[in-house]
């Protein structure tokens, strides 16, 4: 049996991490598993490298140095607690440094150009894997595990350049991944695999987006024809809400890959969009699991869409969202509108997540990011204005979007009452509504300060059933 087991940053990051991954391995191994390891930076390392690629612009030399010692810290640290023997102490202290020095350079090159372009920022971003490859690949030797480290590029996963997300090319990948991992699988090598980055087909490095080793993942198993793809995580599978904002949340033993999907498209698990496009494509079945509890079975995505007795499965939040609207008489009635719209928001590369117009065709809102609401609202008012339709632009930047996935509301009439009379028993104000054509899901749009509570009163009536 083939398994790509992938361990998140939290998981790696906690005291003893890396012990209880080598065991983890180790008893797959010992059940004549032949395991592919993806592994993402440690604890919150990207959001550190995020932070100071953004602010490197305005870093001085001291800042960087101050910053280098930081990562320096999060790293040695555990490097120096494993008790690794020699040579490979010594060794993996060097590589770190060597990684410390290009990572030093790199912010310095920012931090003199005063400029960060999508190119540079990948190759910052990539240096949370790369570390961590450092640091988990010598735990692993150190239990005795026969291992390779691979960044992404290097185990075979090519993209395009478009940085920041990157889209594989599935043809390359599958064969460059086969040709690296199977002979060392034959070998009885575990290939550890630096997640979420990748190389260009001209060499860059790029990266797939943020939660991007999860995708790593499915690619890899895509790639070499892998049984099963478990995820391993600080939770016990997919719950049915974030358990950091719902208390009762519990674990889902099982959903379809659709709904697991349109869960991740609202960040549950924050998990990549697209993670889980390769595993579905091929019918490969992935487990989220929690690796502090390994014995429990967490939860199983597959193609089997089962309907439960609970009308949903779980309801999720998203945040730093904003809505974008734009209104007047002019649009009623005027075909194309809409389109140009969207084509205005795409070209200034804004991402919309959710749309609504009024059957009045008097205004047409959309929910982006926060941080491209501004860029969103003005490229629509100058766009709009440019092929003369006249138009009022308005934004409302302290939203979030609540979303209630499960196979159980298909085709069942009630729901959109059973949802909304929830969230108004709270006092709740609704602002925008969508249900995706699958049914498998209902969102909406409160202010911010009520989303916590509305989220809660969902959870408790359409998913608890109380
Ligand atoms: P990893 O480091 O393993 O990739 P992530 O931070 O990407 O972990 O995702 C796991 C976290 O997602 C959990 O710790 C949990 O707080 C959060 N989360 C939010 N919504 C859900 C949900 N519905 N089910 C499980 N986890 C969720
Ligand atoms: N380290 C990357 C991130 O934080 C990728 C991942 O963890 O999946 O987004
Ligand atoms: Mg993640």
């Amino acid at each position: 049996m083939k398994v790509v087991m992938k361990f998140g940053g939290s998981l790696l990051a906690s005291p003893g991490g890396i012990q209880r991954v080598s065991r983890v391995i180790s008893k797959g191994s010992k059940k004549r598993m032949k395991v592919v390891v993806v592994i993402s930076a440690l604890g919150e390392v990207t959001d550190l490298l995020l932070h100071a690629a953004t602010n490197a612009k305005i870093w001085d030399s001291t800042q960087v140095i101050h910053f280098i010692d930081r990562i320096r810290g999060i790293h040695s640290q555990p490097l120096a607690e494993m008790g690794l023997r020699q040579p490979t102490y010594n060794e993996s202290l060097d590589q770190l440094e060597e990684l410390l020095d290009d990572l030093k350079l790199t912010l310095s090159g920012v931090s003199i150009l005063r400029e960060l372009t999508p190119r540079s920022k990948d190759l910052l971003l990539s240096f949370g894997e790369r570390l961590s490859l450092v640091v988990v690949s010598a735990g692993l030797r150190q239990a005795g595990i026969a291992v390779e480290a691979l960044t992404g590029g290097n185990a075979g996963i090519i993209t395009d350049d478009s940085f920041g997300e990157a889209s594989p090319d599935v043809t390359k990948t599958r064969k460059g991944v086969r040709e690296k991992l199977l002979p060392l699988l034959t070998r009885g090598v575990v290939p550890v695999v630096a997640g979420f980055i990748a190389r260009s087909a001209t060499g860059e490095m790029t990266t797939l987006g943020r939660g991007g080793s999860d995708y790593t993942a499915t690619l890899l198993a895509d790639a070499i024809a892998a049984d099963e793809v478990w995820i391993w995580t600080d939770v016990d599978g997919i719950l049915t809400a974030d358990p950091r904002i719902v208390k009762s949340a519990r674990v889902i033993d099982e959903l379809s890959y659709a709904e697991a999907e349109e869960m991740g498209f609202f960040g549950a698990k924050n998990m990549h969009p697209l993670a889980l496009a390769p595993a579905r494509k091929a019918g490969i079945p992935v487990r989220i699991r929690n690796g502090f509890k390994p014995e429990r079975l967490g939860t199983l995505i597959n193609p089997h869409e089962r309907k439960s007795s609970v009308i949903a499965k779980s309801v999720a939040l998203v945040g730093n969202v904003g809505i974008v609207t734009v209104s007047g008489e002019t649009l009623v009635g005027r075909p194309g509108t809409a389109a140009k719209i969207f084509e205005l928001l795409g070209r200034a590369g804004v991402n919309v997540l959710m749309i609504s117009q009024s059957v009045s065709e008097s205004n047409i809102s959309a929910v982006v990011r926060k941080s491209s609401l501004e860029r969103a609202a003005s490229a629509l008012s100058e766009g709009l204005s440019q092929v003369g339709i006249n138009a009022g632009v308005k934004v409302e930047p302290d939203v979030s979007v609540l979303a209630v996935v499960g196979a159980g509301m298909k085709g069942t009439p009630g729901i959109a009452a059973k949802v909304f009379s929830a969230v108004a028993s709270k006092g709740v104000n609704v602002m925008m509504i969508a249900q995706g054509s699958s049914e498998l899901n209902i969102s909406f749009v409160v202010a911010s300060r009520d989303s916590e509570k509305a989220v809660n009163a969902l959870h408790e009536s359409v998913v608890l059933g109380k």
